[in-house]
C-alpha cells in the first residue's frame, strides 16, 4: 500500500510540498510493523540523513498529524507512537498492571461517534484510542506486574 498519492494531495492543499524529508518520515512509518515513536523515526532517518535533528522530526509529524495523515497515541508508556491513519482503523485496550495490548475494533466506538453527533452535532474524530483498564488475567489475579512489557507491539 502506497500513501503517497493521498499525502501529496493533502499536502497541495494546504500549500505544502511533499520534501524528501517528509517522504521518508512517510516511508518510515508506512513501512514499520509496529507503532513508532519519534525517537525510533528519527533513528531510521538518521540512517540516511546524519544531520537531521529531532525537533525537524517533531515538526513533520506535527504537520502530518495535522493533515490527519497520521495518527498520535499515548500508550501509557510516558510518549507517544505515530501511524497512518490510511491504515485499517483500530484502538488499543491497554493493561494498567501488566502493559498487554490488545486491539480494539473501532465498531466499539461507532456508536458513540453517532451519539456525539445526535447529541452535540459534534463529529468526533475518534481516530486512534488507547483505553486503560485491567486485562481479564490481572482481574482474576494472575497477571503479573510485568515492567516494561509492551504486548503485541513489542517494538525494539
Ligand atoms: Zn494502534
Ligand atoms: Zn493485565
Amino acid at each position: 500500500m502506497t500513501p503517497h498519492a493521498t499525502v501529496v494531495e493533502s499536502l497541495r492543499q494546504e500549500g505544502y510540498r511533499l520534501t524528501p524529508q517528509r517522504m521518508m518520515i512517510l516511508d518510515i512509518i508506512n513501512d514499520s510493523v509496529s507503532h513508532m515513536s519519534a525517537e525510533e523515526i528519527h533513528q531510521k532517518v538518521r540512517e540516511r540523513y546524519p544531520f537531521v535533528n529531532i525537533s525537524t522530526v517533531y515538526r513533520t509529524l506535527n504537520l502530518l498529524k495535522r493533515l490527519r495523515l497520521i495518527s498520535e497515541t499515548d500508550l501509557g508508556e510516558g510518549y507517544v507512537r505515530y501511524e497512518l491513519l490510511e491504515r485499517e482503523r483500530h484502538h488499543h485496550l491497554v493493561c494498567r498492571r501488566c502493559g498487554e495490548s490488545f486491539a480494539l475494533e473501532h465498531d466499539f466506538l461507532k456508536p458513540l461517534q453517532l451519539r456525539l453527533l445526535k447529541k452535540y452535532g459534534f463529529a468526533a474524530d475518534l481516530d486512534h484510542f488507547a483505553i486503560f483498564g485491567l486485562c481479564q488475567r490481572c482481574r482474576s489475579g494472575e497477571g503479573t506486574a510485568a515492567a516494561g512489557k509492551e504486548g503485541q507491539h513489542g517494538a525494539d
